[in-house]
């Protein structure tokens, strides 16, 4: 299901995006509350009022989800781990990591941080509700006491349930980390975790079943049904998450132990610098077939000149353009060593946005490395193991 998402703003320079499915949820919540927890405990307001208030209870929850994912953010940078952006969406916040912690405390600290900021948020609520109560002797403060007491409950409930540890949850990412630390392999460590993720997914499944049996059989309020139906959501949503990241991990385990050398394309066409377009493409790109050429000159390398820097230069201008004006210049992070594990590669490309690599050894161009290669060898890697 690909629904759009729409960025709301910056935070710590990292991107806040709002996913469509979250105002399915925003308009839940103040529904919720305006037609039944707020009139039922505050009654004798109008509808608009109620209204109003759930509203803003709405926004100040989904800053706590955001306060939540910062936190989680601010640690990460501080590891230097770069931050894409943070999405909010129907189960809450997620913030997107560059790359792995780069070990099992800075991976601890990253998960603890979400939770810890939690709580702290829950225990300023209760503080600001502690502190209200005590001065209050006017109903004017009823409103602001109510919605305190609320948030103050969310957070910490957030803070809880983020700390069952199942992986991804957080308790599950600080299950890692012991994991990792205790046994020195970190996607066995992924691997565990998310086994107990699943394991957790299931018992909140069946959880959220017995609640639906308890209302429907009179055990329970019958306004539990929904509730119930949320938690086997939320089972569903956490068995998913730990199914994916159990393949992944094994996925990526499998490109951490293999070299770029082994996935390697060993043919060394190059293109001289002075070639025309015109030329690149009638003599190399449609002869060949490949999707790119390293650009050699003096047998030295000097880029590489791809579809993707091609493709954008008009036809009717390729035979006055060279490749030299066009080429990706020779960058460190343009070379890789044969034995590199593919995994590095694959990251690195991700990162600058590339399709391949040129692979180098002895000051001697030896390959290139594509993202295709990668992709067929991991089609042959995922049939070979079913
Ligand atoms: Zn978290």
């Amino acid at each position: 299901m690909q629904l759009p998402s729409w960025e709301i703003g910056r935070a710590l320079g990292i991107p806040i995006r709002v996913h469509a499915s979250w105002f399915l949820v925003f308009l839940l919540v103040t529904w919720t509350l305006s037609t039944g927890y707020l009139p039922e405990s505050l009654p004798g307001l109008s509808p608009e009022r109620y209204w109003a208030m759930g509203g803003i209870a709405a926004v100040l929850l989904f800053l706590s989800v955001l306060l939540h994912e910062l936190g989680h953010s601010y640690v990460a940078l501080h590891y230097r781990i770069p931050i894409e952006q943070i999405t909010l969406f129907i189960f809450g916040g997620v913030a997107h990591m560059r790359k792995e912690a780069p070990t099992p405390r800075a991976e601890f600290l990253i998960a603890v941080a979400g939770p810890a900021v939690s709580f702290a948020l829950g225990a300023a609520c209760f503080g600001f509700v502690a502190l209200a109560e005590s001065i209050q002797q006017q109903r004017g403060l009823h409103g602001l006491i109510m919605l305190g007491a609320l948030l103050g409950m969310v957070n910490v409930q957030l803070g809880l349930f983020n700390l069952i540890p199942g992986f991804p949850l957080d308790g599950g990412r600080v299950l890692r980390a012991g994991l990792w630390a205790w046994g020195k392999d970190f996607y066995r460590a992924t691997k565990q975790a998310a086994a107990v993720g699943l394991g957790f997914g299931v018992m909140l499944g069946l959880l959220g079943v017995a609640v639906i049996f308890g209302a429907l059989s009179g055990a329970l309020p019958a306004t539990m049904v929904s509730n119930g139906g949320w938690v086997i959501f939320i089972g569903m949503f956490l068995f998913a998450a730990a199914l994916a990241s159990r393949r992944q991990a094994a996925l990526r385990q499998s490109l951490a132990t293999v070299p770029v050398r082994d996935l390697m394309v060993r043919t060394v066409t190059s293109i001289p610098p002075n070639c025309t377009l015109d030329e690149a493409v009638n003599q190399y790109f449609r002869s060949y077939g490949y999707g790119g050429f390293p650009v050699l000159e003096d047998g030295q390398l000097v880029g590489l000149v791809t579809v993707l820097e091609v493709q954008p230069v008009p036809p009717a201008l390729w035979p006055w353009q060279r490749v030299r004006q066009v080429m990706r210049p020779l960058s460190p992070s343009l070379v890789v060593a044969p034995d590199v594990p593919v995994i590095e590669a694959m990251e690195r490309m991700a990162r600058e946005r590339w399709d391949r690599l040129v692979v180098m050894q002895d000051g001697q161009v030896v390959g290139l490395v594509t993202h295709s290669a990668i992709v067929h060898f991991l089609q042959l890697r995922g049939s070979s193991n079913h």
